[in-house]
């Protein structure tokens, strides 16, 4: 019943065209300077060479897709709720879709698995958690958090973390629940060129991230991915390394980010931009523009982040990103392109 009455409401913004069909001036704001909002949320489905040239179809899936899990974050933050939980919902959401490429669909590696790297970050504590190249666990995010919550440690990887699911009582599943015809393919073609994706030319579609700041003025944020398609075993990215892929600070930011992972491990990236706004002055879009499109390597990804006023930047310096964004203003938009 929920679940229908949600999907009404996605279907009727569709059609209203409010779902990032029109007009979006909003989108990739700079958002300096601007009003305080008393909650605010971003999410991203990933970065990489997403051309305009496929099915309609296909764009109308992922923007509902995007939509229905915005909305769960919405409905939390709204609530008065944390944003943690609404971070750690939104990405277990994008996690379960098939179309994204975190938790089931995710990447494949060389030697034909499923390797999944999740963090979660609590800007008012620092604290935060995160796994790596974990297979069968079915939401990697809320092990994520249980690593934060529940150990002494910061990133637990492997078999380690497995078992530690398992003991949590956290639901695993089968490799074939993880498994895609469309990352099969994908796999298929790199594996023909033994090349992983980023060698390829073509950063990884679908990592899945969220941002959010709660009416208590906490920022948070997470991020999961099956990591770049044929990476090697083992091969751990910048999704789960907090102050790179992942970082929350209520002094600064909550940033998630998507692309080339070696890329943002060189350059530091998601603390780059939280220094750049705590040492240089900058407001969150001016920061996230500086370090996406002058410090990182042309083409390397994007970010959603939010700073302690509920401004949110999104941006990016690949064709496209999945991402959305909404606030306690009334804004609800999603996007792939420039819009
Ligand atoms: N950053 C991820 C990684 O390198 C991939 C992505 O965001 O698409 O593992």
């Amino acid at each position: 019943m929920r679940k229908s009455k949600q999907a009404a409401t996605i279907l009727v913004a569709l059609a209203m065209g409010i779902l990032g069909c029109g007009k979006a001036p909003t989108m990739d704001e700079r958002g300096n300077g601007a009003e305080r909002r008393d909650w605010a949320i971003a999410l991203h489905g990933g970065a990489g060479t997403i051309g305009r040239g496929g099915s309609e179809q296909i764009a109308a899936e992922y923007r509902v897709a995007l939509a229905v899990a915005l909305e769960v974050g919405v409905r939390i933050l709204n609530d008065g709720g944390t944003s943690l939980d609404a971070v750690e919902a939104v990405v277990r959401h994008l996690e379960d879709s098939p179309l994204f490429n975190a938790g089931k669909g995710a990447a494949i590696t060389r030697d034909g698995e499923h390797q999944m790297d999740a963090a979660i970050m609590d800007g008012a504590t620092l604290d935060n958690g995160a796994v790596a190249a974990v297979r069968f666990v079915r939401n990697p995010v809320s092990l994520a958090r249980h690593v934060m919550t529940s150990t002494p440690h910061a990133l637990i990887s492997g078999p380690g973390a497995e078992q530690l699911a398992e003991q949590a009582g956290m639901p695993t599943e089968p490799a074939e629940y993880f498994h895609t015809p469309m990352r099969y393919e994908r796999w298929l073609r790199m594996k023909q060129r033994e090349a992983v994706s980023s060698e390829a030319g073509e950063i990884e579609k679908g990592t899945v991230g969220a941002v959010a700041l709660d009416r208590h003025g906490n920022l948070a944020a997470a991020t999961s991915t099956g990591g770049l398609t044929n990476k090697l075993s083992g091969r751990i990215g910048d999704s789960p390394l907090i102050g790179i892929g992942t970082y929350a600070n209520n002094a600064t930011l909550a940033i998630s980010c998507t692309g080339h992972g070696e890329e943002f491990i060189r350059r530091t990236a998601a603390f780059r931009v939280s220094a750049l706004m705590e040492y240089g002055g900058l407001g969150v879009g001016d920061a996230l523009a500086e370090v996406v499109h002058k410090q990182l390597a042309p083409d390397s990804g994007g970010a959603v982040a939010v700073d302690s006023h509920g401004t949110i930047a999104m941006d990016y310096s690949t064709r496209g990103m999945y991402r959305g964004a909404a606030d306690s203003t009334g804004r609800f938009e999603v996007a792939i392109w420039e819009e």
